[in-house]
C-alpha cells in the first residue's frame, strides 16, 4: 500500500524534469497552485550521469517530488533568472526505491 499525504490532489498537473543526457525522469513537479501568478524556471542535476536536466517552464505553485531512484538534496532559489523567471535549481542524489514511500 502506498498511502500518499492527502493534500488536494485532485486534478492537479504532474511535470517530469528528465534529465537531458541519460534522459532519465529526476523529479516530479506537482502543479499544486496552478492560478498563482509566478513563472518559474526549473532545473535538476542528475546523480545518474552527472549531467542536468533541460530546465522546464512551471506555472504557479509546486510541489517537488523525487522519482523513482532519486532523492532530492536541496532546492535553491539562484538569484539569477532565466528569461525572466525565478531559477530554481534542484540538486539530487541517488535515492531508494518507491517501494516503501518515505517523506
Ligand atoms: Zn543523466
Amino acid at each position: 500500500m502506498n498511502e500518499k499525504e492527502d493534500f488536494e490532489v485532485t486534478n492537479h498537473k504532474h511535470e517530469i524534469i528528465a534529465c537531458s543526457s541519460c534522459e532519465r525522469d529526476l523529479v516530479d513537479v506537482w502543479i499544486t497552485r496552478p492560478d498563482f501568478p509566478v513563472l518559474q524556471a526549473l532545473r535538476a542535476s542528475c546523480p545518474f550521469c552527472e549531467d542536468q536536466s533541460y530546465i522546464i517552464d512551471v506555472q504557479g505553485g509546486f510541489h517537488l517530488g523525487p522519482c523513482d531512484g532519486v532523492a532530492i538534496a536541496s532546492c535553491d532559489t539562484d538569484d539569477s533568472r532565466y528569461e525572466d523567471k525565478d531559477f530554481y535549481f534542484i540538486t539530487t542524489s541517488i535515492g531508494a526505491k518507491h517501494d516503501d514511500s518515505q517523506d
